[in-house]
């Protein structure tokens, strides 16, 4: 008996949006359905190095392609490991991966890209652009029963018994009528060729009475010299490992002779995925022992601030019978990882040496990489000297602390940084106006990472670095008129009783030019940002920063309002511009302000009095 299952809401949605952005790379369906019948090649491997009977009589792993001429269909068909009923309906009718389907959700049918599509590796349903019905025969390793799943991609699909004498899966593409050239075994061998050539397994053309023909030149594309390797090779076997679909913006191919020995080939996307900061994000590396997969899962092989690192590390140096979970706790693992690190930082190093091209990894995947500041104890300020910042220096262009030090000045203290939500808006807080008359350069960071190596890495190549709170002696040096020193004791005792619930005093400053007032926090303690980030995340603020609310004795407003506090019958105007004052202080650190309608119709009045 069959059953009927509908697809998930999100999958029409998909395939839709596969159908209009791929129209005119349709062949992209045959390369998908290879990479998927050798994962299931690899599984199938991987559990037989535990379990040799599961696959008795299996035969040599391999991928058959089938054209049909006479019924238009095409059958690509492998002996992996097969799907039960489960992995039916879970695989092929549900978007699995969590985040995946509102990301579908949100999507611009019209808008999105072949680079998009790939990011959640629309794999199999690509085969609905060429076939008007799609039935699958499969049979799991290891279990009795054989399953027939079918569907026209529309509403959903069917599913029921079948039967299937071997392991393994075929899928029947019923192709449409106007996609008669993928029973032309022209051009099929041109497309295998092409695409999936450095297919581990053999691909077999099915000529039919003429036999098997195998197409592909199955070997593993990382055994082979650099230099027989062509750059289209390497993305091609980047685009399989990583279901992407854009080029790869670094290759790095490498042979590790020494204590362990061991072959990488690895890449850094050109774009960034979507799910890049999601939890269940998926490492990229696949280990493989002496040519077998073993896993895709060793988040060991890879520190998690490289998490977007694609590729493939094949080692004849560990067990072939080694279990995911001796991974975890291998040396060897642990030693490939370290050097693994280091030749990746050391081509980053090189690459940053070009402004304009490293700047698209670090657009790309910056943020992630300077996790690494505070998580990779032992090349810490290896990352940050491969870290780029924005500052005051340039609005433009962003700069690395060694350029940073470069510039410093004779007799500066430290690499100053400030934090907050946007480089515009950080440029101009009042807190640097002293920094900018010096000629002192400021770091402005705006990620939420930076508020936490700036706790980590305290000094880099012997300079500390320091949020610009915690500058010493860091003083105007000016003339001019100033508030005098007893009227601006009563305006300050009169704001900190105004504002006792806000802030925790009120103090005059040195350091202010242009703005009156400014908000800051007690030295050592979190500042604003951090505070608000917090907040944003739920996370609890019991620990609130004290505020400071700097007052600029140089200012005209200052100088006024220390005048007229002296006068009883100017009192509620002292008080109404003190709060205004407030109000502006906050904004300038993109704090709320507790009462906007009152700030908004003060402004108004005032704004229409200057008229
Ligand atoms: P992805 O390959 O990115 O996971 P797909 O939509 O292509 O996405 O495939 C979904 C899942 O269906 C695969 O992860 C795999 O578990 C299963 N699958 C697809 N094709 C096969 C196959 N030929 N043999 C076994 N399992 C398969």
């Amino acid at each position: 008996m069959s059953e009927k299952i509908g697809f998930q809401a999100e999958i029409n949605k998909m395939l839709g949006i596969v159908i209009n952005s791929l129209y005119s790379e349709k062949y992209i369906f045959l390369r998908e359905l290879i990479s998927n019948a050798s994962d299931a090649c690899d599984k199938l491997r991987y559990l037989s190095l535990t379990k040799p009977d599961i696959a008795k009589d299996n035969g040599e792993l391999k991928i058959v392609i089938t054209p049909n001429e006479k019924e238009n269909t095409l059958t690509i068909a492998d002996n992996g490991i097969g799907m039960n009923r489960d992995d039916l309906i879970n695989h092929l009718g549900t978007i699995a991966k969590s985040g995946t389907a509102d990301f579908v959700a949100n999507m611009k049918e019209n808008g999105s890209s072949a680079e998009l599509i790939g990011q959640f590796g629309v794999g199999f349903y690509s085969a609905f652009m060429v076939a008007k019905k799609v039935e699958i025969l499969t049979k799991k390793a290891g279990e009795e029963k054989a399953w027939k799943w079918v569907s026209d991609g529309v509403d959903g699909f069917e599913i029921e018994e079948a039967e299937k004498p071997t392991i393994g899966t075929e899928i029947k593409l019923y192709l449409k009528d106007d996609e008669k050239n993928y029973v032309d075994t022209i051009y099929l061998r041109h497309l295998i060729r092409t695409y999936s050539d450095h297919i581990n397994y053999p691909i077999m053309l099915n000529l039919g009475e003429a036999g098997e023909e195998k197409v592909n030149s199955a070997s593993a594309l990382w055994s082979k010299n650099k230099a027989e390797i062509t750059q289209e090779q390497y993305k091609d076997f980047y685009q399989h490992i990583s279901h992407n679909f854009d080029d790869p913006w670094l290759t790095l191919h490498f042979k590790a002779e020494g204590s362990i020995e061991y072959t990488g080939l690895l890449f850094i996307p050109s774009n960034p995925p979507y799910d890049l900061f999601q939890p269940d994000h998926k490492h990229g590396l696949k280990l493989y022992v002496n040519r077998v997969f073993i896993s895709d899962k060793v988040e060991e092989l890879m520190p998690n601030y490289l998490r977007f690192v694609k590729g493939v590390i094949d080692s004849s140096d560990l067990p072939l019978n080694i279990s995911r979970e001796m991974l975890q706790q291998n040396a060897l693992v642990a030693k490939i990882r370290s050097s693994t690190v280091s030749r990746l930082l050391k081509e980053l190093k090189k690459r940053s040496e070009n402004y304009e091209d490293y700047l698209k990894f670090w657009q790309a995947f910056g943020v992630a990489f300077k996790e690494g500041i505070y998580e990779d104890f032992t090349n810490r300020e290896e990352v940050a000297s491969l870290s780029l910042f924005y500052s005051t220096h340039d609005a433009d262009k962003l700069t690395t602390l060694d350029q940073y030090v470069e510039r410093m000045k004779e007799d500066q203290k430290a690499i100053y940084y400030i934090t907050g939500d946007d480089v515009k808006v950080l440029a101009n807080n009042p807190q640097l106006e002293v920094f900018k008359q010096k000629g002192i350069e400021v770091l402005l960071l705006t990620d939420p990472i930076d508020e936490f190596w700036t706790q980590t890495l305290v000094n880099y190549k012997g300079k500390a670095i320091k949020h610009i709170s915690q500058a010493e002696n860091m003083m105007f040096e000016r003339s001019g008129e100033k508030a005098e020193e007893g009227s601006l004791q009563k305006l300050t005792q009169l704001m900190t009783d105004m504002f006792k619930n806000e802030v925790g005093k009120v103090v005059v400053t040195e350091k202010l030019t242009n703005s009156p007032v400014s908000l800051t926090v007690e030295n050592g303690q979190m500042s604003i940002h951090l505070e608000r980030l917090m907040r944003n995340h739920q996370q609890q603020t019991a620990f609130a920063s004290t505020r400071i609310l700097e007052i600029n004795p140089y200012h005209p407003l200052i100088i006024k309002l220390s005048e007229i506090v002296q006068d009883e019958s100017q009192r509620s105007k002292v008080e109404e511009v003190a709060k205004i004052l407030l109000d502006q202080a906050k904004i300038a650190e993109g704090e709320p302000i507790s009462d906007p309608a009152f700030y908004a119709s003060k402004i108004s009045d005032y704004i229409l009095k200057s008229f």
